[in-house]
């Protein structure tokens, strides 16, 4: 029975249809990716998913868990399980990185939050730093990833989670999601990086608001490189 369940997703924005019929599934412990060009839709997956006001779908249903959370507030799918990491991190300007990661596990201790960092190749003496410009994209988006991972959601969906953090090498942050699968997470990435798709265990191909594709992730590595130039023209029975 999948977590996760879109059904014919219909989101406008603005007049525009951005989403056009959307169907994703992801299953209890999946890496799920969600691959395509800048512009398909992705991110206006991500906030519909995660319920922001302006992306309710005008058609279509969204099940978590068992339970229709269609018309859920933001709220509510955060209690039920859901988090989105965004693909430009808020920044809480002037709180400590310990308070920052804090407020993702309340109670924690200083070793949990030590090792977060860990986990996303930073050091303890980050705790000490001030969430502010000083902190470069990537340690951010690093910072970011630490979070996620402290609140231990059913559903992570991260957004982009590889875009600006050069250092972060991307074994590094596959091995954080297969970590957290580990402890009981699933996640679905999305990604405009066939490579980050490829390491997915499954990954759907969206272009201009259509899932395209759904296959293995080789598969729709192999169908973005070269034949998905513009989606527009591509048929879907290719594969
Ligand atoms: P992606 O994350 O895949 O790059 P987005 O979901 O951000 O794509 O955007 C998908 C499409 O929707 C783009 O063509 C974008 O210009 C359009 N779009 C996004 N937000 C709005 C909005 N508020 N009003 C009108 N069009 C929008
Ligand atoms: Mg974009
Ligand atoms: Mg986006």
């Amino acid at each position: 029975k999948p977590l996760l369940q879109v059904e014919d997703l219909h989101v406008y924005r603005e007049g525009n249809q951005i989403l056009s019929g959307v169907d994703i599934n992801v299953y209890p412990g999946e890496v799920v990716g969600v691959l395509g060009r800048n512009g398909a839709g992705k991110s206006t997956l991500a906030y519909s998913i995660m319920g922001l006001p302006q992306y309710l779908p005008s058609k279509g249903t969204i099940t978590f868990d068992g339970q229709d959370i269609t018309d859920w507030s933001i709220t509510d799918r955060a209690k039920a399980g859901i988090t989105l990491a965004w693909q430009h991190p808020a920044r809480y300007e002037g709180i400590s990185v310990q308070e920052y990661l804090g407020l993702s596990k309340p109670g924690a201790r200083v070793e949990e939050l030590a090792e977060a960092l860990r986990l996303v190749q930073l050091e303890e003496s980050y705790l000490a730093r001030k969430v502010d410009k000083a902190l470069s994209g990537g340690e951010r988006k690093r910072i970011e990833l630490a979070s996620v991972y402290l609140m231990r959601p059913k559903l992570a969906i991260l957004d982009e989670p590889d875009s600006g953090v050069d250092l972060l090498a991307l074994v590094d942050i596959m091995e954080l999601f297969r970590r957290m699968v580990r402890e009981g997470s699933s996640v679905l990435i999305i990604t405009h990086r066939e490579d980050v798709a490829a390491q997915c265990s499954r990954s759907y191909l969206v272009c201009k608001g259509h899932v395209i594709l759904e296959g293995s992730a080789e598969a729709v590595k192999r169908y973005f490189m070269s034949q998905c130039e513009p989606c527009a023209d591509t048929s879907p029975d290719l594969v």
